[in-house]
Order: C-alpha cells, then sequence, then structure tokens
C-alpha cells in the first residue's frame, strides 16, 4: 500500500529547503558512515572526527550503534530481520538530519552489503560516505574494548558479528581505513581528506 492509501500525506513543499538550511550552517550535510567489526574503532575515529570538524566550524551529529540501541530502538535484538529493522531506522533518522542540514557521523557494525545498500537507498547515494574501518578479527578480539569477544566465545551472546554471525566487508567503499597499521591520527587524517571536501559549502 503505498501512502495515499494509508491515508498518509506527507508534508515537504511547505518545509524550509534543506539546502537553506546549510547556507546557515555554510555546510554541505553528508551521512558518513561507519561499517565494521566490533572493536575496529569507528566509534573512536567518529568521536576525533567530531572534534576536528567542529573545530573547523561544522556542525555534526554521532549516531552510535548502542545509544540507538539503548533509545529507540530497545525493542530490537540482532537477528537477521531486528539487524535489518535497526539500519533502516537508523537510515530514516539520518535522513531526517540531513535535511536539517546537519552532518551525521553514524557508527554501525552494518555488517552485510545488503543493509549498507538499504541504508544507502534510504539516505540517497550522493549524500552517503561509506567508509570501511578495518582491522583483522583477531586484532578486534585482542582489543575486546567491551569484553563481548570474550563472551561471545564462551557462547555468552548469540549471534556476535565475527564470530557467530557474518560480517561481508563493503564490496565498494569511499574508504577503507586499516586501523592496525595506522594510528588514530594517522586515522582521521586520512577520514579528513575525504569528508572536508564533501561538506564544505560551494559558493555560487
Ligand atoms: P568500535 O566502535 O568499532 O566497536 P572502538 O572505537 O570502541 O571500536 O574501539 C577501538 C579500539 O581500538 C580503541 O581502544 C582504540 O583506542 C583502539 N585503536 C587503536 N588504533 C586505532 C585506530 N587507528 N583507529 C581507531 N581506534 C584505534
Amino acid at each position: 500500500m503505498n501512502t495515499e492509501e494509508r491515508n498518509i500525506f506527507p508534508v515537504y513543499h511547505e518545509i524550509l529547503a534543506r539546502e537553506e538550511k546549510e547556507t546557515l550552517l555554510k555546510q554541505q550535510a553528508k551521512v558518513i558512515w561507519l561499517t565494521g567489526l566490533s572493536g575496529a574503532g569507528k566509534t573512536t575515529l567518529a568521536r576525533h572526527l567530531e572534534a576536528q570538524l567542529f573545530q573547523r566550524g561544522y556542525l555534526t551529529q554521532i549516531l552510535d550503534g548502542d545509544n540507538i540501541r539503548a533509545g529507540i530502538n530497545n525493542n530490537l535484538g540482532f537477528s537477521a530481520a531486528d539487524r535489518f529493522e535497526n539500519i533502516r531506522r537508523i537510515a530514516e533518522i539520518s535522513r531526517l538530519f540531513l535535511h536539517c542540514g546537519i552532518i551525521t557521523i553514524n557508527c554501525f557494525i552494518s555488517p552485510t552489503d545488503e543493509i549498507r545498500e538499504m541504508a544507502r537507498s534510504i539516505i540517497g547515494k550522493d549524500d552517503f560516505l561509506e567508509i570501511f574501518i578495518n582491522a583483522p578479527l583477531g586484532v578486534c578480539e585482542q582489543r575486546d574494548v567491551k569484553g563481548l569477544y570474550s563472551k561471545a566465545r564462551r557462547g555468552e551472546i548469540r549471534e556476535f558479528t565475527g564470530i557467530t554471525s557474518p560480517f561481508e566487508a563493503p564490496a565498494h567503499c569511499d574508504l577503507e581505513i586499516r586501523t592496525d597499521l595506522l594510528t588514530i591520527d594517522e586515522s582521521v587524517d586520512q577520514l579528513l581528506t575525504l569528508v572536508l571536501p564533501a561538506i564544505s559549502r560551494k559558493i555560487g
């Protein structure tokens, strides 16, 4: 059923245009989508990137897996269907920020090409920067930032990505960052090289 058949009539034309908000904020909104295993470095790099962008006058919002799952998506688990719904809602939320002129930095494992493609199609390919935050499973497991890998190995967490649930490396991403080979500062520099030209306001 389409929206009209469901008696839903979204209003777009009476709302201030995204471009007017981007002009106000002096930036181009984008969704910076960080995908990768737990412990690969998504949250760490998102925080550093946000600080760097803030210093340069850009307005951003980090959307992070655990925060979203603690709030708006607290009714979802880790089955394939729930992972899909989790990302669908996050993509819709990102789109709201996008239309408000705000840059989002998204930290989600988002484990399959199918899931990332769905996010890309909701957000729009021109506004979606897909960045693979990559460290080998062994490195992520050694870091074990939240102690989740040892729990998963002990069988205390079902469907844990990389252990009992698959992670597909992106088939096509805008950038791959090997966090096992680079320092945090080097990784942030790589991010800035991609992101800054994409978010700077084009005049005229
Ligand atoms: P994720 O959000 O992907 O689950 P985290 O950012 O929580 O991962 O954890 C990544 C860990 O790896 C942190 O302890 C961080 O200090 C460490 N680390 C080492 N090198 C890097 C790097 N180049 N980029 C990001 N994190 C790194």
